[in-house]
């Protein structure tokens, strides 16, 4: 099977072809860069609109290449991502995906971006039902699977883990997005400690930014609240991804999203693991920060178990939670 994905949930402009049979994801990506301060969702939009179709180009041409039949021939679906995201965003990837099957005559997949996050790192590690801890821009929060269900184990109380940082960074004045440049300049400091706000499953941000934002103020090195702030706020996802893991009685964590790029919020999952006879997958970098390649992998399975959606109903949801999605592909899997 062979699946057109497209993916703009935010900052990333992305189309994918997977072909379920070679496992081959290829995928065509432009983001979004404010100019100053962090993702301003009109731009956001009109950098869709503009890049949108370049990329879903270049993926058709591709699937011409790789396919028998010429253009357009052989791909079975589209996939697109229904939510959660930017509004204004969403409505130009579910019209653009909405257009494009209907011209190849396909069916149409409506995919839960942050239930991809999580499938990509369960396809890519062949676990059978991780808990997920998806770190990324907007979101963030621990999935587990029961009764059909991704279930939100925990979460933030307040801000997305990665918009968090980004905020403390454009604060200090630096360009978007600013989680590699705390992940660098915290590899030069010492650490400096800020509040540590972790309430049963769930985890509050807004705290610990204001309090970072307060130290820097008064004069703490930057290099040192960076270095607080990946400790502090790396140690309660690693709090929480281990009580998830202790509550469901699982033995496997996948990681899922764009801050799971930094690397010491990986080792510290990876120790944690290691130290509870757990096993740990985080997937490659472009399967971690946004990107249509996890939309069409999953898509492809949603094709299989037929989950498709008509285009009359295919309404995109900026609020689409995790624990909305029914999840029809996993039939005959273990709870
Ligand atoms: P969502 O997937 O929830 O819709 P999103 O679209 O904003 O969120 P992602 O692509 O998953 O985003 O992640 C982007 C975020 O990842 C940004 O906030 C960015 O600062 C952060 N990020 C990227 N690299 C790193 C890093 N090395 N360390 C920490 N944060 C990082």
């Amino acid at each position: 099977m062979r699946i057109v994905a497209i993916e703009g949930t935010a900052w990333a402009a992305s189309a994918a072809l997977f072909d379920s049979e070679t496992g081959e994801v290829f995928i065509e990506s432009d983001p979004y860069e404010p100019d100053s301060g962090g993702i301003h969702p009109r731009e956001a939009a009109e950098h869709m609109g503009d890049a949108i179709p370049d990329v879903v180009s270049a993926v058709l041409d591709r699937a011409a290449e790789t396919g028998d039949n010429g253009a357009g021939a052989e791909i079975d679906g589209v996939a697109f991502s229904r939510g959660p995201g930017l509004g204004p965003c969403l409505r130009i990837v579910g019209t653009a995906a909405r257009a494009l099957a209907q011209t190849l005559d396909v069916p149409l997949v409506g995919v839960n971006h942050m239930v991809a996050h999580l499938e990509i790192g369960r396809y890519g590690s062949g676990f059978d039902s991780p808990v997920c801890l998806n770190a990324s821009g907007a979101n963030a929060h621990l999935l587990g699977y029961h009764n059909g269900r991704y279930r939100v184990l925990g979460e933030t109380m307040d801000t997305g883990v990665g918009n968090a940082l980004d905020k403390f960074t454009r604060h200090v004045g630096w360009t978007h997005p600013g989680g590699p440049k705390v992940e660098e300049a915290a590899a030069e400091g010492e650490y400096h400690d800020l509040p540590y706000v972790v309430k049963g499953m769930d985890f509050s941000f807004s705290g610990i930014m204001s309090a970072a934002k307060d130290a820097y103020d008064d004069g703490v090195p930057v290099e040192d609240v960076c270095r607080g702030l990946q400790e502090t706020v790396f140690a309660m996802l690693t709090e929480v991804a281990e009580r998830a893991l202790s509550l469901t009685g699982t033995d496997e964590l996948v990681l899922g999203g764009g801050v799971g790029q930094n690397r010491r919020l990986r080792s510290m999952l990876e120790e944690m693991c290691e130290q509870r006879g757990a096993e740990f997958y985080a997937p490659e970098p472009r399967f971690l920060r946004d990107n249509a390649g996890m939309i069409a992998v999953l898509g492809a399975r949603m094709l299989e178990a037929g989950d498709t959606v008509p285009v009359p109903d295919s309404s995109v949801d900026p609020n689409f939670r995790p624990d909305q999605v029914p999840v029809t592909w996993r039939d005959g899997e273990e709870s």
